[in-house]
């Protein structure tokens, strides 16, 4: 088919097979949310490009390479350059935390989002250029239990999914009073070997020394014996640390400290985290991560506040457990109406109307075909029941037929849920 118009590059349709497994991470997302009570919160998919260079840092990959700009129909030439599509959602949730005043309301506020985020990268497996993720964040709490009980949070959410084996990788980066000796460290050591830094990694050695860290090509020697930030932490920043840490021991939640967990965007302080399935450390396979952000508030123009969140990737999520042979529990059977009068458009409307208002998933036969045509076609479609409606609806009966075993029996209208459970 010359000219046919395909999904774009990095994007994918999700259909049908896809959809249930889907749908039990978005629904044990959104469960466990309510469960932690936090309040919901959508913010715009595209927002100004100044609150993502501010709140991330000009020299951060999603700023410097990976914002999808948009324009087209929005308005003037000044104004079309100055949007993009969200990379990730917590500077647009800050945002809407300071515009709408909610740092007057009673704290720490609990957040939480599942949606869309964009990036323009390189697509490819685990990468994708649209990618959904569940975020959660809390702002105006400076922990350190805050930054357990989130970790903990993750942890549940890959265990109700069934998803095995995760471990947390921990590390903290200090704040505004400690990192700068650890980036001037950082920079030295590096700087003392550049000649085996990719050219990447040296272009950002001076503007952000700690990406050098989670560059994906870094010689794996060189990141080993690399300073670490744990080293050279303040005693607030290591009472912190110590503090989550001993929290963490005590309610067995698994994590492994790991200094090359430093976040890519220049609001994280102290805490930092990801997810793998152990022993599954590859580029695109972080299941999540997130951190604290200790000076977002304040940089995005607000009052000095703490904030700790979450992003955890579902497309990942879900990769993950089809890897690991999870099955999702299979939807409910699917029942047909059908009717021995090829035209009683009314009767079976009527009667899928009181089997969805019982529950049931059902769907009408809308053609005017002979009965058998209309059981074949049920049959086709998956369904293990049909029900068939004759002259016995008179007395508020159907003929319900199981597909599989070619059998039929009278039942009342009001039993068929009893009847096929
Ligand atoms: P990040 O803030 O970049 O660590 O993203 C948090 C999580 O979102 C990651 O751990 C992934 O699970 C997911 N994620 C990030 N970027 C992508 C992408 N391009 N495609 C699919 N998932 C992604």
């Amino acid at each position: 088919m010359a000219g046919q118009i395909r999904a774009p590059r990095g994007t994918r349709d999700r259909l049908r097979d896809e959809a249930p497994a889907w749908q039990r991470a978005e629904a044990t997302a959104s469960d466990l949310s309510a469960r932690y009570a936090f309040d919901r919160i959508d913010t715009p998919f595209f927002e100004r490009i100044e609150l993502f260079s501010r709140g991330l840092g000009e020299a951060s990959e999603a700023v410097e390479k990976q914002m999808f700009r948009v324009g087209g129909a929005l308005g003037t030439d000044e104004e079309r350059a100055e949007w993009a599509l969200r990379p990730e959602p917590t500077a647009g949730i800050v945002r809407a935390y300071l515009e709408h005043g909610m740092h007057v309301q009673p704290g720490p506020l609990r957040l939480w989002l599942l949606g869309p985020m964009f990036r323009y990268d390189r697509p490819q497996a685990g990468r994708y250029r649209q990618f959904t993720q569940w975020d959660v964040e809390v702002i105006g709490d400076s922990g350190p239990m805050v930054d357990a009980e989130l970790i903990e949070l993750g942890h549940r959410f890959f265990a109700e999914l069934g998803v095995l084996n995760v471990v947390a990788y921990l590390n903290s980066i200090g704040d505004a009073n400690c990192r700068p000796a650890y980036r001037a460290a950082l920079v030295d050591y590096f700087s003392a070997r550049s000649d085996r830094l990719t050219d990447d990694s040296r272009r950002r050695l001076q503007d952000n020394p700690l990406r050098v860290l989670d560059d994906k090509d870094l010689d794996p020697d060189l990141a080993e014996a690399a300073p670490r930030s744990i080293d050279h932490l303040c005693d607030a920043c290591r009472a912190h640390l110590n503090g989550v840490r001993s929290l963490l021991d005590a309610l067995g939640v698994r994590y492994e400290l790991d200094h090359r967990i430093v976040r890519g965007l220049d609001y994280y302080t102290r805490t930092t985290f990801e997810y793998f399935v152990a022993g599954r450390r590859g580029q695109q396979q972080a299941l999540g991560g997130g951190g604290r952000y200790d000076g977002l508030v304040e940089q995005l123009g607000g009052p000095s506040t703490p904030g700790i969140g979450f992003g955890i990737g579902i497309d990942r999520t879900v990769l993950a457990a089809d890897e690991q042979g999870v099955v999702t529990p299979p939807e409910a059977p699917l029942l047909v109406v059908v009717s021995v009068d090829p035209e009683a458009y009314e009767p079976r409307m009527r009667v899928a109307g009181e089997l969805r208002q019982a529950g049931l998933r059902v769907r009408a036969d809308g053609s005017s075909r002979k009965l058998g045509k209309q059981l074949d076609s049920a049959a086709r479609l998956g369904a293990r029941w049909a029900v068939i409606v004759g002259g016995e609806l008179e007395r508020g009966s159907v003929i319900l037929r199981d597909l599989a075993a070619g059998e039929q029996r009278e039942v009342a209208l009001s039993e068929v849920p009893a009847a096929i459970g």
